[in-house]
């Protein structure tokens, strides 16, 4: 009778342990999944990237006067082929950082992180 009681304190202890550790899991992972790069071209949004879920892509975005070839790489978002004078877009490297944003002004092309991390400045 009393090992049997025991085992069922055993049985309901290691209950609430699985319990508390997936409930932890969901909240870290939700709490991680909400970092997304979304891409304009001429105030339209034409694409949304989960970093958390995409690694290592590239891409093409058709800008307003050529394309540019889009990386992801280590949950970060950056552009690394344009067409257009300057650069800037490229020079600007990659960005995981909500606060930062990728402009090509040539192309009409505007990149920002959207997330809810403790660390978000939105604009
Ligand atoms: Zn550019």
């Amino acid at each position: 009778m009393k090992k049997t009681l025991r085992n069922d304190l055993i049985l309901i202890i290691s209950l609430i342990v699985v319990l508390v550790g997936s409930l932890l899991a969901v909240l870290l992972t939700r709490k991680k999944n909400n970092l997304v790069a979304k891409i304009y071209v001429k105030d339209e949004l034409v694409q949304t990237i989960d970093l958390v879920k995409t690694n290592d892509t590239e891409f093409i975005i058709h800008g307003a006067n050529g394309d540019l070839v889009v990386s992801i790489k280590d949950h970060s978002i950056g552009v690394i082929e344009a067409n257009c004078p300057h650069q800037d877009c490229v020079h600007m490297g990659f960005i995981k950082e909500t606060n930062r944003p990728i402009i090509c002004a040539y192309n009409q092309v505007y990149i920002i992180i959207e997330g809810n991390s403790n660390y978000d400045l939105s604009i």
